[in-house]
């Protein structure tokens, strides 16, 4: 068995929203395809990645310098202990030559080939990817079988060009109607008074049961971080994210000895080292906190199974963790580490966002494809845009 072609195509994902940092209207993804001479009802296995929502596209990197280093490797140097095409072995492969250091789009890229190298071992090995991971991948001291279904909440409540509080309100219900339980929406795009009116707002319209999270995307310095966490500290919010830089560990530890609610970070983080730097020195509570570190975006699975040991080494439980993303590759990599849940972004990021057609979210829970692989072409609106990839 062998890798016959690697192929990156970029993709245009553009929204006219923004958050407290960026706007979205130049959004592109990379999607990449690893194609095996391994037939299947006549047709060859084919891994399908892409890079999480947030970041851009990166076919300079994969096309000059990742993906020829899979292609020029000796195929017997991919194959694993399982006789299959190993994703960590690819991942090595993938990273000669790489200083280490540095992490930021590499570690985008290497997100991408990652994906479609669990993707591809999955589907080789005929089982979904969450029972592959469980049965491959998980640490030891993970439970033995995946959780039939994950925890997602909804991201949205971005800033958009002339939308005010009513239409603030009416998207939250929307989620609320599809099952979500949990909302979560953007702050430090508007003045402190602005965005606690739309916190009230957005509080008004949720039943009893339901909760909310807000997110500042690293917008503020320390003042204003704590500010808001004064602020803040008036309403029962299920957590409060990405105050500051996401370097920045020492105000991070300022905060998070003033505000005693949930903090929520880690999103930004690309690499294994930059997560440990996170738990040694961002003053973070295993008791409340959450950890957003996004496998898609930091060095794939491959990576995260590092940073999940690191975790349970230093403390912590990932049962803490809540990637970023809402995408199906983070939804399997939490049902098979049991983390605590996956963010979810219904109707924004598509086709690539969102889970399985036919798996509605149910009290705030959803249930995972039965599919080899990580289910993508379970997604409708998806799976075309995959094989145009190898068009
Ligand atoms: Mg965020």
């Amino acid at each position: 068995m062998r890798i016959v072609d690697i192929r990156e195509k970029t993709v245009p994902i553009e929204a006219d929203m923004s958050n407290a940092f960026i706007n979205f209207s130049k959004m592109n993804v990379s999607v990449l395809a690893i194609v095996t001479d391994e037939i299947r009802d006549g047709a060859p296995v084919v891994g399908y990645g892409f890079n999480s929502n947030g970041r851009y596209a990166q076919g300079g990197l994969l096309r000059e310098r990742i993906i020829p280093r899979v292609r020029e490797a000796d195929p017997e140097s991919l194959i694993g202990e399982h006789g299959d095409l190993d994703p960590e072995l690819i991942w090595r492969a993938a990273m000669r030559d790489e200083k280490p250091g540095g992490h930021g789009d590499r570690a985008v890229a290497m997100g991408v080939l990652d994906m479609a190298s669990w993707d591809l071992a999955a589907k080789l090995a005929g089982v979904p990817l969450y029972q592959l991971l469980s049965d491959r991948a998980r640490d030891p001291r993970t439970p033995a079988t995946p959780a039939e279904r994950v925890w997602v909440y909804a991201a949205g409540g971005y800033y958009y060009p002339g939308r005010g509080i009513e239409a603030l309100q009416a998207e939250m219900r929307s989620y609320l109607d599809m099952g979500y339980r949990t909302v979560k929406m953007k702050i430090g795009g508007a003045p402190l008074e602005k965005d606690l009116r739309r916190i009230e707002a957005v509080l008004d319209v949720l039943p009893e049961g339901c909760d909310l999270a807000v997110d500042a995307n690293g917008r503020f310095e320390l003042d204003e971080a704590l500010a808001y966490a004064d602020a803040l500290s008036a309403y029962p919010l299920h957590w409060y994210e990405e105050a500051g830089d996401p370097l920045d560990h020492e105000a991070l530890h300022r905060l998070a000895e003033r505000y005693e609610g949930p903090l929520a970070t880690g999103e930004n983080l690309l690499s294994f080292q930059e997560a440990r730097n996170l738990i040694r020195y961002g003053g973070l509570r295993p008791d409340r906190d959450v950890l957003q570190m996004d496998p898609a975006l930091s060095y794939g699975l491959t990576e995260f199974r590092r940073t999940v040991a690191m975790l349970f080494d230093s403390g912590w439980n990932p049962d803490r963790c809540v990637p970023h993303g809402g995408h199906q590759f983070n939804l399997s990599i939490a049902s098979a580490f049991h983390l605590r849940g996956c963010e979810s972004y219904p109707g924004i990021f598509a086709p690539f966002g969102g889970f399985a057609d036919g798996l509605p979210i149910e009290d705030g829970y959803v249930r995972l494809p039965d599919a080899p692989g990580i289910g993508l072409e379970q997604k409708s609106s998806l799976a075309p845009v995959l094989e145009d990839v190898l068009a």
